[in-house]
Parts: C-alpha cells; sequence; structure tokens
C-alpha cells in the first residue's frame, strides 16, 4: 500500500528525505513499483538491506557439497542430456578436480543456451545441491561458462542478495541501491542515535555500518557477515529494534494519557464471589488479580497481559476482574477467539455470577434476529453487566452502555489489531476514556519475544497450577500400532475413564477435517461397540456441538472424537486420556493447547501422539519435546528455536516480527540495551526518537497505531 507522503521528520537525515525519482534515470513506472513496496525516498533503497550474501569469493569442491548449502562450484562438461519427459528438461554433468560430479538441472532454457555447454567446457556455477536422481544435483543454478583465455578472478567480496521486489529483476534492484548509496551523506548528518548513546556501545556508525552490508568490503569478516554477527549488522539491529521499541512505547504512552474509570479495589461482589468458590485462588493467582486491582484502581487505562499455561486458572482472575467494573455500575466484557470456548465462559461466568446477582449475557456471530436484537439491546442499555461473546463483540452496531473492562482470552489466536478493536468499544471513547485492557494467553510467550512484541503491555505470569493436579503421561506411538491403542481405550473406557480422540489434518478446510473426523468416528464405533462415543467438529451447529460437549461432561459419553475445536478452553476434568491423531503434523504450541485439555482432574492422564511414519527429523524434534515436559515456557522457547518468532506469535500480518535486520532469537541479547536506550530517547529526545520510527518503520507505525 502506497503511504501517505511523509513530512521531513527532522533536519536531522533530511538527506535520506530525497525522492528515489531524484536519483537519475528513474521514471514513474520504477518509482511506483517501488512505492508500492514502501520505497519513496532514498532513505528507504539504503535501508533495503540484504537478507544474505552469496559467497562467490571461493569455490567448494563437488566433493564436498552438502546438501541445502549454496555453494559456487565449477568444473567441466561431461554430458548434456536434453529430454522431454513431462516438460522440456536439460541435464548437464559437470566434474571436477576432486573427482566427482554434479548434475545441473534446467526445465526453462533456449536453445543457444543449452548449446552453450559442449562436452569439455568450464563452468562456473552458483547454487545449492540437493539430492537427486543420480546424486547431488542443483536446479536452475546460475552460471557462467568460461572461456578458457579469459580472467576468471573470483570475487573479492560477498554479493548481496536483496529481498525481491516484483516487477525488478534483481540486478536492477543492485544496480538502483549502488546509485542511492553514493548520495548517502557524512556520518554526522545520518546519525540519530546521540553520541553518548552510540560511543558506549562500540559499534560503527550508520554511515559505515550501511556501506559494510550493502558491500562488505574484502577484509570483512565473512563469517560473522553470513551468520548476521558483524558489528554493522549488529549496529543496524540497535537501530531497527529501537525504533520499534520506540513505537511500541510511544502506543503506549498515548494510551495511558487516555482516562479511564478507575475502580475501587474494595468490592463487596469479589469478596462474595471469593467465598463462593468451591476452591482458594493459588499464590499466583492472588499476585496476578492484586496487580490488576492496582492497575485499574488507577484513572488510566490498565494494558495488562496475563500469561500462564493451560489449566493455570485464568478465567476466575478475569471472573474477579469483571466483578471490579461490576461493581462501580459499568459493564465487563469478555471476548474469546472461537464459539466453543467463548460458550463455556459464558457457562462458568454465569455458574460464578448469577448466584451474585451479575448478569451475563451472550454475544456471538451466529446469534441473529430477535435474539440478537435483544442482546445488542441489553448491551447498549448496560442492562448486560457482562457480555461474552466472540469477534462479534468488536463488530459495528455493538455499542456499549458503559464499557469499563475488555478482556480478550487466549490472545494469540487474534491480531494486534483485534485487540485494540475492542478498546476502542469504550465508553466515551470519543471523550477520550478507554477500557482497562485485560490480555490472557495460555501460550507462553518466551522472555525476548514478550518484550518485543508485547512492549505495550505490563506482563503478569500465573506460573502455577492449582493443586492435586497429575502431570500428563506422553507417548508416541506409530500409526501402525492404531490397533492396540483402541483395545486400550476399551480398557479405559470400561474402567469409567473418558477419552478425546483428535482428528488433525492440516490446511485443510474444516469440511475436510470434519469428514476425516466423521470417518475416524465410524470406525471407531464400529470397533468399539460397548463404548458409548460421540462426536464434535465445526460443521455442526452449536446447538448439537453444545449438546455433544455436555453430554461428554455429564459422563454420557465415554469417547469424544473430536476435531481442534476443542483446542482451547475446553474444560473437563474427568477427561484423563487424548488421542493426537496426524500429530507429526501440528505446531509444538499447538499440541502442547490440546494435550492440556487432560491432566485437569486428581487422575493420572496420558497423552498419545498417534504419527504416521516416517518422522522428518522436524517433527521428531517436536514430539521428543512433547514426551518430555509438560511445563509450557520450556516448550515455547523450544518452539522459538524450531520455527522462528514470526509464525509463533502469528503476527506476520500484524508487522511485529517483520524485522528488516533483527532476528529475536539471534539478537535477543541486544534487547535489554535497546529497551532502556527506547526510555532513554522518548524522555530526553522525543524528536529524534520519532525520526528512527520514521525512518525504519515508516508507513507501518502509522498502521500500527491508526
Ligand atoms: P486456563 O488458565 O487454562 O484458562 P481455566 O481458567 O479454564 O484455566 O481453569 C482450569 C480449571 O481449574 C477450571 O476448572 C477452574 O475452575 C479450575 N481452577 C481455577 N483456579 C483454581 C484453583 N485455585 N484451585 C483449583 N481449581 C482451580
Ligand atoms: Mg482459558
Amino acid at each position: 500500500m502506497p503511504r501517505a507522503r511523509r513530512e521531513p521528520t527532522t533536519a536531522i537525515a533530511a538527506a535520506g528525505e530525497a525522492p528515489i525519482r531524484s536519483l537519475p534515470g528513474v521514471g514513474d513506472r520504477l518509482a511506483r513499483t517501488l512505492a508500492e513496496r514502501g520505497l519513496e525516498c532514498l532513505q528507504d533503497l539504503w535501508l533495503w538491506l540484504p537478507r544474505g550474501y552469496e559467497d562467490r569469493t571461493r569455490i567448494t569442491a563437488i566433493r564436498d557439497l552438502r546438501p541445502g548449502e549454496p555453494v559456487q562450484v565449477e568444473g567441466r562438461v561431461l554430458a548434456v542430456e536434453r529430454g522431454f519427459r513431462y516438460r522440456p528438461m536439460l541435464r548437464v554433468a559437470i566434474a571436477d578436480d576432486s573427482q566427482a560430479t554434479l548434475v545441473l538441472r534446467f526445465f526453462h532454457f533456449r536453445a543457444a543456451q543449452a548449446a552453450q555447454f559442449q562436452p569439455g567446457s568450464r563452468v562456473r556455477c552458483f547454487g545449492t545441491a540437493r539430492p537427486g536422481q543420480h546424486g547431488l544435483e542443483i536446479v536452475h543454478p546460475s552460471y557462467r561458462v568460461l572461456d578458457d583465455a579469459a580472467d576468471d578472478a573470483l570475487a573479492g567480496t560477498l554479493d548481496p542478495v536483496y529481498p525481491a521486489i516484483e516487477g525488478i529483476a534483481a540486478a536492477s534492484l543492485r544496480k538502483w541501491i549502488a546509485l542511492a548509496l553514493q548520495r548517502l551523506p557524512e556520518a554526522d548528518a545520518l546519525e540519530l542515535l546521540p553520541p553518548a548513546v552510540l560511543a558506549p556501545l562500540g559499534l560503527p556508525t550508520l554511515r559505515d555500518a550501511l556501506l559494510t552490508v550493502h558491500r562488505p568490503p574484502p577484509e570483512a569478516d565473512l563469517a560473522a557477515l553470513l551468520a548476521g554477527r558483524h558489528p554493522a549488522q549488529r549496529r543496524l539491529v540497535i537501530e531497527e529494534l529501537l525504533a520499534h521499541q520506540v513505537s511500541l512505547g510511544r502506543q503506549r504512552i498515548r494510551l495511558q494519557a487516555q482516562g479511564a474509570p478507575p475502580l475501587p479495589a474494595q468490592s463487596s461482589l469479589v469478596d462474595a464471589l471469593l467465598a463462593s468458590l468451591p476452591f482458594h485462588l493459588t499464590a499466583a493467582q492472588q499476585r496476578v488479580f492484586a496487580q490488576v486491582r492496582d492497575d485499574v484502581a488507577r484513572p488510566h487505562p490498565m494494558l495488562r497481559l496475563v500469561q500462564g499455561d493451560v489449566g493455570s486458572g485464568k478465567t476466575v482472575v478475569a471472573a474477579l476482574a469483571a466483578l471490579l467494573a461490576v461493581q462501580q455500575g459499568h459493564q465487563a466484557a469478555l471476548m474469546a477467539p472461537t464459539e466453543l470456548l467463548a460458550e463455556q465462559h459464558l457457562a462458568n461466568l454465569r455458574g460464578w455470577l448469577e448466584p451474585l446477582g451479575v448478569r451475563v449475557d451472550w454475544l456471538a456471530g451466529k446469534l441473529t434476529g430477535k435474539a440478537r436484537a435483544k442482546a445488542l439491546a441489553a448491551v447498549a442499555d448496560g442492562s448486560a453487566q457482562v457480555v461474552v461473546g466472540t469477534h462479534a463483540l468488536m463488530q459495528e452496531g455493538v455499542v456499549f452502555h458503559d464499557l469499563a473492562l475488555a478482556i480478550v482470552d487466549e490472545q494469540h489466536r487474534f491480531g494486534v489489531h483485534q485487540r485494540l478493536a475492542l478498546r476502542d468499544k469504550g465508553a466515551g471513547a470519543e471523550g477520550g476514556r478507554v477500557p482497562h485492557q485485560l490480555v490472557m494467553t495460555a501460550t507462553p510467550i518466551p522472555r525476548t519475544l514478550a518484550m518485543s512484541a508485547y512492549a505495550d503491555l505490563d506482563v503478569s505470569a500465573i506460573d502455577e497450577l492449582p493443586p492435586g493436579r497429575s502431570p500428563v503421561t506422553t507417548v508416541a506411538l506409530s500409526n501402525e500400532r492404531r490397533g492396540e491403542l483402541v483395545e486400550r481405550i476399551r480398557a479405559a473406557c470400561a474402567d469409567g475413564r473418558q477419552a478425546y480422540w483428535v482428528c488433525t489434518l492440516i490446511d485443510d478446510s474444516d469440511e475436510v477435517v470434519a469428514q476425516a473426523a466423521q470417518t475416524t468416528f465410524e470406525a471407531l464405533t464400529a470397533a468399539l461397540p460397548d463404548i458409548r462415543i460421540a462426536l464434535v467438529h465445526g460443521r455442526l451447529k452449536p446447538k448439537d456441538k453444545q449438546a455433544a460437549m455436555e453430554a461428554f461432561k455429564r459422563g454420557d459419553t465415554d469417547l469424544l472424537v473430536a476435531t481442534t475445536v476443542i483446542e482451547v478452553g475446553v474444560d473437563i476434568p474427568n477427561a484423563s486420556l487424548m488421542v493426537i491423531e496426524n500429530a507429526e503434523r501440528l505446531g509444538l504450541a499447538q499440541l502442547h493447547q490440546l494435550r492440556g485439555r487432560v491432566g485437569r482432574g486428581s487422575a493420572r492422564s496420558s497423552c498419545v501422539l498417534l504419527y504416521q511414519p516416517l518422522l522428518s527429523q522436524m517433527a521428531r524434534q517436536r514430539l521428543d519435546t512433547l514426551r518430555q515436559t509438560n511445563d509450557g515456557f520450556v516448550i515455547a522457547e523450544k518452539d522459538l528455536e524450531l520455527r522462528g518468532p514470526g509464525e509463533l506469535l502469528g503476527t506476520r500480518q500484524t508487522g511485529l516480527a517483520a524485522f528488516r535486520v533483527a532476528d529475536l532469537m539471534r539478537d535477543a541479547d541486544l534487547l535489554p540495551q535497546v529497551q532502556a536506550i527506547a526510555r532513554q530517547l522518548l524522555a530526553e529526545d522525543p524528536r529524534r526518537a520519532d525520526a528512527i520510527v520514521a525512518r525504519w518503520v515508516g508507513g507501518a507505525a502509522r498502521y500500527a497505531s491508526a
């Protein structure tokens, strides 16, 4: 999306604000293509940073090739084969002095290209070797046929590889960036970090850092550059992370400058609920609720994230917080990511709050017609004191009488924007008053990510499970042993235990998964005639879904065949056995969530991860991790390691993890320092701080704060 023209943020670095159009040779079309990717001024080109390097400074012997590693090789053509199996194909076998051969394979080529490869001619190519039919091969390498007489000196420096821009060839992009770099001003004119901040870091100036990463000099530490740990890269990482911290910090300052209804800590409703609960709060729940109480007593909005592993008891903390709002005659809303979970919250909250005389209403997408109109009216006139629902809560047309507390459960399932949308439902949001916000998540967020992605929130952790839970024993079982498993379920159910059988398929529609669940349901029904089996999936009518869940909860059925609709929040303490099909295809976080459905009562619970052999390396690691630990934090760290932060947070679309140079795993050690610098800058030189944000985040920051 093209960004709005930006005003020069400050006299500092004004050189970077010159439009790309001012470069010789840049025409309308190119400028438009670049603008579509947010590149409008020279600075944007300076900061279009290489995402990696190709090392053409040396030649790797074919014998030493390892699959998956990009390398340069050189050899003589042994044989050429042109074929038309399913499509045109060209295979060129080359060999070098190491006596090993390598196949270059092309699917798109011109006749002249094919003719270049004469047996005996010398070819230098660059690419990534993979195992092929006849040993290693490189598909579509970049290559050059070397003229025996010509100079074939190796490159002296690494070649930067830039993130591609559709409509611009890689070589032209390199050219435009090089041209823009010629207009890089002197170090002082470019620098936004004050000397007092920059000096102690012991890192190069921004100018030197940019020149080094775009055009690594021959003497640069190539290994460090390739690993992303070169001081020049660290310098850029610091500034980029700083930009993100500052923009989140700004958002927080802006939010906290607004007013929110202060909710006094003393509440007879809270006391009454605590007295009526069949359990005592754990120490962790008490601590977190005390933090919430302190927050909401202030006339500024609470912005708090509560993390707690599955089963740690977040819901009751949410209910207590809601009562603080209700006590003062305000409303509270609780939003959950799925209808099933929202329904459970509704049942829990009604069970706890209605005996205290508090009215709890329901608003979900499937609510239509009269029922919906009635609910909306109750929300609007304030007779609905607590409102539970799904995304439907945020829709237009939902008008709260006086929303003082917005609670979002399982935050990781929602985008940042959705979280903010509920906030905007606050009473008199126009009048500058916003509700307090409580965000809850069972996906433990590694500290480094929390610092970065949730820098606008205070974080508390419910780091203790209620007493009497027994850890879940987890085993991985090949699908070939399904028969034994069915026997085991028969025995367990005959013993009065209840079990889940979870059907999963990845990347498939509700319909396909529902079908798979149906098939499994039928097979299990046939195999286990004495067992009472029920089925729930996302395609069922809410009424039927709920009836099936209730029957299972009452113990009227023994085995529940389900899709991942039960992933979050489902709470049936008597269920103590879970089977997860195709476990090898699921991510760690999701498996941990699913497994969290058992081990909620005092019975010893187990989880069987059923997999299709053969397991990939990655899948094996995931299943091993689950077998070894029940600790959500350990699992989250492992998940981060295996998958990287973008996927973990599901924040690709929010731009949070879309860093140019920073890598939250690799650069985690810099975060505390960066946070300190961000605070200092915001306090001492906010204009400079904003200029850094404009430089690095530009349009994205405006989008996030819109
Ligand atoms: P989660 O944090 O995963 O959302 P829930 O709020 O669903 O966990 O709580 C899981 C179960 O534990 C619920 O049945 C809840 O009533 C129960 N529970 C919550 N707190 C306690 C406690 N302090 N002692 C015993 N049981 C508790
Ligand atoms: Mg929950």
